[in-house]
């Protein structure tokens, strides 16, 4: 790509923060503009490196808000964009849905259409495995692109109902599109609300961890700079319409993530607090990643390489989290 324009929304999240650091850095012949409405996900005290760069912009606003939306577009002329905003947290989703709907369905469809409008070279919408809903224990099965959606809670749902639109943009109108649909994320600059920073923050502070029914329930984890990079693979050499699953092949149990953090750290299993199991809990997410291996992806982090920088990078920085737990 030559000097171009992207879009990346949502880009004061977890992993949309690290993809806006990611491209700037790597990338300083592009301009990146960051539209994020600051939710209570949503900081800019992370991109305090970046915030003088000349090819970095950020925009305060809604993806709902059709004509704001619609307004920028037609004045920045995207090439690309990149979408990562959302509601993205599962508990908020079970107890706030409509929310959900808003921000992830009806949002996503906004951008669709400002996309098309000014015709965009490609519309890249970042989703989760979640849509696939769960797996059994059976470590043989895995899944594909071609699983069928099947979500379980309010905030899969909301995702799957994205996933259908950005396809049918791309059938109907033919918007060149590419879905990845990835595993959990972890790294530097995660909310502590979720399982490996609220462990790192609650074990740092001798504070009890909370562990979901009996811990059992696995999860496959991706180092979300590894997530960066397959993105961008995506960005460059993805086939249009194409969906590309992005998985770590890195399995573990929620328990053996919260005693390998408690390990490292040097304390006691006696902080765990068993706690009483999340409505609809999924068993078991696992991807198997081998069309995005096909572009030439492989991730640099393994769990052991990938959770240990996690944890010195929370040690070093307590600066970004602890003023989100106050
Ligand atoms: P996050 O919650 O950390 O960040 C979401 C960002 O979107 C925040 O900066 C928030 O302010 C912004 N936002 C929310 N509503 C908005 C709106 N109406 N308009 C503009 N901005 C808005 O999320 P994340 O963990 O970085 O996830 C990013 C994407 O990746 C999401 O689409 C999520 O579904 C997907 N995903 C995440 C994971 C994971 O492990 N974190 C796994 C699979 C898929």
């Amino acid at each position: 790509m030559q000097t171009n324009k992207l879009l990346v929304t949502g880009g004061a999240g977890f992993i949309g923060g690290n993809f806006v650091q990611y491209m700037v850095n790597k990338y300083p012949q592009y301009d990146i503009y960051n539209l994020d409405l600051l939710t209570y996900a949503g900081d800019l005290t992370k991109h305090r490196q970046i915030n003088d760069k000349e090819n970095y912009h950020f925009v305060k606003a809604d993806i709902t808000d059709r004509q704001t939306v619609l307004t920028l577009f037609e004045k920045e002329t995207f090439d690309y964009v990149i979408h990562f905003a959302a509601e993205s947290h599962v508990d908020r989703s079970i107890t706030d849905p409509e929310r959900f709907v808003r921000t992830n369905v009806l949002g996503t469809q906004v951008l669709l259409d400002a996309a098309k409008k000014i015709g965009v070279k490609k519309f890249i919408h970042v989703s989760t495995d979640e849509v696939y809903g769960e797996l059994s224990f059976d470590p043989s099965i895995f899944f594909t692109e071609e699983t069928p959606l099947q979500p379980n809670s309010p905030y899969s749902a909301s995702k799957a109902s994205s996933d259908l639109l950005v396809r049918a943009y791309y059938e109907t109108f033919g918007l060149p599109i590419n879905i990845t649909r990835c595993s959990n994320n972890y790294g530097p600059f995660h909310f502590p609300e979720k399982l490996i920073p609220l462990t790192i923050s609650r074990v740092l502070n001798d504070e009890k961890v909370p562990v979901y029914g009996d811990g059992k329930n696995i999860r496959d984890w991706l180092h979300v700079l590894d997530h960066c990079a397959a993105i961008d693979l995506v960005l460059h050499n993805g086939v249009k319409g194409e969906v590309y699953n992005v998985g770590g092949r890195n399995e573990r149990t929620n328990l053996q993530v919260v005693k390998t953090i408690i390990q490292s750290l040097g304390k006691s299993e006696d902080l765990i607090e068993f706690v009483s199991d999340r409505l609809g809990h999924d068993k078991r997410y696992a991807i198997d990643p081998a069309k995005l291996e096909t572009l030439g992806w492989k991730p640099n982090y393994t769990f052991d390489t990938g959770i240990a920088q996690t944890i010195d990078w929370y040690k070093k920085n307590k600066w970004w989290w602890k003023p989100l737990l106050e």
